[in-house]
């Protein structure tokens, strides 16, 4: 490995590009079309929340995250809180496939600034996420660094005879769920969120899923990804999408509708996710834990949309993209 210099051309927002090429998801899409893709059956590359591929008898699920001091936290955020965060980031990728992560890596940039107690409070970070939710940190890497603080970290989970719930997996009819509340995030739960790993589990053992994945951009930007992923449309109810107290607060300040933060804001991390009407009744009668859950809306043949006040208004699927 070595040092390669940057040129003009290697900047994302070069703008001297057409603005398709330009933008997080259109990488992920030049990315996706050069991959080659020739995947083993029953296994999945590119575009889900986690890589899934066949080993032995089981199937495994990977994903990575990188962190970046001054885009994912603040430079005066805890450190046992970005420890915690780094983990925790990657134990919803793998619980948004309803697979239980096992195992945790962690590549470490560390500032030449930070002390050895400002590195051993990240660590204590990963470990309190690794043991709330039972998984091992098996490895990963340190290095210095004369930038800022970078976290990069890889978790794996084993399917163990339960079925990969994948993004592709919507159809019309359907109604979408989701956990918890959501928006104005930015205002804490962005750092100390709970992935929702059991939640997730349990929904897949107990229940018939079509699609599901974890909110990281924002609830409109990826009930997005699920319907391009299963090529069907959306129509989300307004008045049935839990806002959170933080989207209310933010609204109070920033004069934006709570409703809009709820919809846009991105790093709930909650869970989203479809499946038939008869099935969601039961579950909303009766959920298997304590976090709440509600159905906010039905998988279409097409068209994204939103339901406010008995009008049905396009619904635009901006969230938290990187390299605008
Ligand atoms: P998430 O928000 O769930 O972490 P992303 O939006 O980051 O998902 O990524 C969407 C898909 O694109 C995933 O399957 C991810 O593995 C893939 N992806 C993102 N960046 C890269 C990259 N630099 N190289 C290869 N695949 C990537
Ligand atoms: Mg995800």
């Amino acid at each position: 490995m070595g040092i390669k210099q940057k040129t003009e051309n290697d900047s994302m927002s070069d703008d001297t590009q057409p603005p398709e090429s330009r933008g997080e998801f259109a990488l992920i899409n030049f990315i996706r079309s050069r991959a080659g893709q020739t995947p083993a059956a029953g296994s999945l590359g590119i575009g889900d929340d986690c890589a899934l591929f066949p080993c032995g008898n089981d199937t495994i699920a990977v994903t990575t995250d990188m962190l970046i001091e001054g885009v994912h936290f603040d430079t005066s955020a805890p450190l046992r809180q970005v420890g915690w965060k780094a983990a925790a980031v990657s134990f919803s990728d793998v619980a948004a496939m309803g697979i239980r992560p096992e195992v945790l890596l962690c590549a470490a940039a560390l500032p030449e600034r930070f002390s050895m107690q400002q590195a051993r409070e990240i660590i204590l970070g990963l470990e309190d996420a690794c043991v709330r939710y039972g998984v091992i940190l098996a490895g990963g890497d340190t290095t210095s660094s004369d930038g800022p603080l970078s976290l990069c970290t890889t978790a794996f989970g084993r399917a163990g005879g339960l079925r990969p719930v994948l993004r592709s997996g919507a159809r019309p009819g359907q109604v979408i769920l989701v956990t918890g509340s959501l928006g104005g995030s930015i205002l804490g739960k962005h750092m100390t969120f709970e992935p929702r790993v059991d939640e997730a589990v349990l929904l897949n053992q107990r229940f018939k899923l079509g699609a599901m994945i974890d909110i990281s951009d924002g609830l409109a930007a990826d009930l997005h990804h699920i319907i391009e992923e299963s090529k069907t449309g959306a129509i989300l109810e307004a008045d049935a999408i839990p806002l959170s107290d933080a989207a209310r607060v933010l609204a109070g300040k920033d004069g934006l509708s709570p409703l809009y933060h709820a919809l846009h804001d991105g790093e709930d991390f909650e869970l989203l996710f479809t499946m038939d009407a008869a099935e969601a009744q039961r579950l909303v009668e009766k959920p298997p834990f304590d976090t709440p859950v509600c159905i906010i809306g039905t998988v279409a043949e097409s068209g994204f949309f939103i339901r406010e006040n008995s009008s049905l208004n396009p619904l635009e699927p901006k969230g938290y993209e990187h390299f605008k």
